[in-house]
């Protein structure tokens, strides 16, 4: 067990003294960040309304935006909604892993939880330790990602402890995220019909040839304005200006000096290699990779003071959806700026 650096929540590692501690604290309606395989989340009883609440006041998140629930097992996943095949199908494929099934709700939860829909996001987690934490607990824990609102997400506890550090307990430290880009979100509700409501950490044509049938992007079956849930145009946004350029192709020309370039992958020639404030994504273009390191790079040139970033965007194949789904967000102009 050790302190924090700074800011009062303590960092913990993974022991099993540890995880019972903060099993205790999230049953006493305490919140614990936690690691997972994706980003580090914000975790609480997902049955405890003030829990819950306190998690939107912390971040900062309208509670129009729903909470993902996080389980450890099929049976703790079962009593929370209505399942179907498709999304059986989805949860023996994927499950435990980057994977969120939305699915018609019974209430097991409350409507702050799910921001009052009638549906109910949920996931099962890999990451050991998280799966450790939430075995303890028996219960399930709402967990968005711990960062503030629209603030780039944490991949790291030093990121948590940098934006949260003053406003929670408890930090769970698991190392850096294995995958670094959120879970895949697909709307099961309606079992012929299954839809991405976001793209992930799960490549779009992996669920695909699971499930046989196309999977095309929407806005979730209840009918519910796009801007609500998590998909806001805005998002995952560093204060640095950021402009995207097409991939394979040169950044604008006319640049100024205190401008950085965000490359998709290492470039072959020494010339471009040597030019200042170049930075990027991958070695030898692979997207995991770039998809690991998106998040920690943001934040590390937004630490910077570079007018603005000037960055590649990823091939479209594969994850670089996802990738270019958070790039496009987080390039997106605040509301009210052009
Ligand atoms: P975050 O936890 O910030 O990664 O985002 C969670 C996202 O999951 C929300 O912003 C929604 O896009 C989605 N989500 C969570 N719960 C529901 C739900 N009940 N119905 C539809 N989408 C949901
Ligand atoms: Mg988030």
């Amino acid at each position: 067990m050790s302190s924090a650096p700074s800011g009062r929540a303590r960092v913990l590692s993974a022991t099993p003294r540890n995880i019972a501690l903060l099993a205790r604290c999230l049953r006493d309606g305490g919140l614990v960040a936690v690691p997972t395989e994706t980003v580090y989340g914000l975790a609480a009883c997902a049955l405890q309304e003030p829990a819950c609440r306190s998690i939107f006041a912390v971040k900062g998140r309208p509670l129009v935006d729903p909470l993902i629930v996080h389980v450890a097992s099929m049976e703790m996943a079962e009593p929370l909604a209505v399942w179907n095949k498709t999304a059986r199908t989805l949860a023996a494929a994927f499950w435990p892993g980057p994977l969120t099934l939305v699915l018609p709700s019974i209430d097991a939860v409350p409507g702050i939880v799910t921001a009052q829909r009638p549906t109910i996001a949920i996931r099962r987690p890999v990451h050991p330790a998280f799966q450790a934490l939430i075995g303890r607990c028996a219960f399930p824990l709402a967990a968005p990602s711990a960062n503030p609102f629209g603030y780039i997400s944490p991949t790291t506890a030093r990121h948590v402890l940098d934006s949260l550090g003053d406003r929670i307990p408890f930090i769970l430290d698991g190392g850096p995220c294995a995958l670094g880009l959120e879970s895949t979100i697909v709307d099961v509700c309606v079992p012929e019909n299954p839809m991405l409501l976001r793209p992930g950490a799960i490549p779009r044509q992996e669920i695909e040839s699971c499930l046989k049938r196309p999977c095309p992007s929407s806005k979730p079956s209840d009918g519910s304005p796009p801007s609500a849930p998590g998909m806001m145009d805005r998002h995952y946004s560093p204060r640095v200006r950021l402009r995207l350029f097409p991939h394979g192709s040169a950044p604008a020309a006319a640049r100024d000096p205190n401008d950085a370039v965000l490359l998709f992958s290492r470039p072959r020639d020494p010339i471009t290699l040597s030019t200042p404030s170049m930075y990027w994504l991958t070695e030898n273009g692979d997207l995991a990779e770039a998809g690991r390191s998106l998040f920690a790079i943001l934040r590390k040139l937004d630490e910077r003071d570079h007018a603005a970033v000037h960055i590649e965007e990823p091939p479209s194949d594969g994850l670089g959806e996802a990738i270019l789904d958070r790039l496009r967000r987080a390039a997106a102009p605040e509301p009210g700026t052009v």
